[in-house]
């Protein structure tokens, strides 16, 4: 189905961008599987090229693009070569972002310019061991020493665990209220923060996904952005955009685990016959290209209802919901119309079926999403 949101300059970039991943990521694909992390000069290049927060000010070195047609344009290109490692929407649209909207003059001017540059790499750290959908359960604590805050606690299943430079880590800082909490900046290097193993995933290879620990780790006043207790907040307010980062990559990729799909069952064939002509194969297929049309419908209306800020988070949580169940549902069916070889990780949609499953897990689970949308409904 043909798309009309994008314009001339969208289509510019989606070709500047595609042929950087052509020249710098996809060569590097199977070395970084391996090994479990991309390497950090990929950051640094995609820096060179102003793919890292496209839409910061250009004081701080980034291009102004507040458009998030271009956030949407990377998240569907790296769907589209299943590149799970190289979170440059983590980076740009999740984690820039907290920094950009809750960080003062300051601290803009001191982190901006390297994080644009892809120097220095971000992370966020919610999760805990035992406390995930639960953000107010989490146990680790910010206690305020005058000049400083002391930090203690762990976080599990950071995305960018190993490779960050700088965390955004969420901790409480009021025994007596359970929201309050703040969100600090924790350096590599601090003393006291160290990280744990690279985590062993049953997709996701190439990204590197960590615990960290924070024992007594000394942060300075200056790396707190925003109020000490407001950190609740600010989360649950940025949460709405990494969903729709969620949703426009979901779609990306049911859109290419559908081609990879059909690309299959034209050349195998079994009784005779391509895999394609049997009236089931052709049938899921019509289903799959018919869904995938109607949720790319609707991520495009909510990247242009986000680009004039009237986005909600029930909306965005309807977005995340629908598209990463479907991505779920695709890549299943097209590892059934691949037979045992879909099974096999040379084929793409083996890799695609193990990167999609965390889609309903992770940034809010899909029975999350239905409480977001459920109380809006004011059920
Ligand atoms: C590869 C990967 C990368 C990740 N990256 C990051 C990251 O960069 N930063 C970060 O902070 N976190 C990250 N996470 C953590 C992720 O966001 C959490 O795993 C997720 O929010 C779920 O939390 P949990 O694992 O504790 O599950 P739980 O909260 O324990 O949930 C277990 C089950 O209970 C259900 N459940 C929980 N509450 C309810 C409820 N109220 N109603 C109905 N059902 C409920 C859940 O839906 C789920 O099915 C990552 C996780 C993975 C696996």
């Amino acid at each position: 189905m043909l798309r009309n949101h994008f314009e001339t300059e969208h289509n510019l970039f989606r070709d500047a961008f595609r042929s950087f991943l052509n020249k710098e990521v996809v060569p590097h694909q199977e070395e970084w599987e391996e090994a479990g992390v991309v390497d950090r000069s990929v950051w640094r290049k995609a820096g060179e090229k102003g793919f890292l927060l496209p839409w910061a000010e250009e004081e701080y070195g980034g291009t102004a693009l507040k458009d998030f047609r271009y956030e949407q344009i990377m998240c569907e290109e790296l769907a589209a070569i299943n590149e799970p490692g190289f979170m440059i929407p983590l980076h740009s649209a999740l984690c820039g972002p907290y920094i950009a909207e809750y960080g003062n003059a300051e601290q803009k001017a001191r982190w901006l310019p390297g994080i644009i540059r892809g120097e220095s790499i971000l992370a966020v750290a919610m999760t805990e061991p035992s406390a995930g959908s639960d953000l107010a359960g989490m146990r680790t604590t910010a206690v305020d020493k005058g000049d400083h805050f002391v930090l203690n606690g762990s976080k599990v299943f950071i995305s960018n665990g190993l490779l960050a430079d700088l965390v955004i880590v969420a901790a409480k800082t009021d025994p007596a209220n359970k929201h309050a909490m703040g969100l600090f900046v924790v350096e590599r290097g601090m003393e006291g923060f160290e990280r744990g193993r690279n985590l062993k995933k049953l997709g996701m290879k190439s990204q590197d996904t960590a615990e960290l620990f924070f024992n007594n780790v000394k942060v300075p006043k200056e790396n707190l952005l925003g109020d000490a207790k407001g950190g609740f907040f600010y989360l649950m307010n940025m949460l709405a955009q990494e969903r729709l980062t969620n949703a426009c990559g979901a779609v990306a990729g049911a859109e290419a685990a559908l081609n990879a799909t059909v690309d299959y069952v034209k050349e195998r064939k079994a009784f005779d016959r391509p895999v394609a002509h049997f009236q089931n194969t052709r049938f899921k297929l019509a289903e799959m290209r018919t869904q995938i049309d109607v949720a790319q419908v609707f991520t495009d209306r909510c990247v242009m209802d986000h680009n004039q800020k009237k986005l909600t988070p029930e909306v965005a949580a309807e977005a995340k919901l629908f598209t990463t169940e479907l991505l779920c549902k695709v890549v299943d069916e097209g590892v059934q119309l691949h037979g045992g070889w879909g099974y096999m990780w040379e084929y793409p949609i083996c890799k695609m079926y193990a990167n999609a499953r965390i889609q309903r897990i992770f940034a809010g689970t899909s029975e999350i999403m239905k409480e977001i949308i459920s109380r809006g409904m004011k059920l």
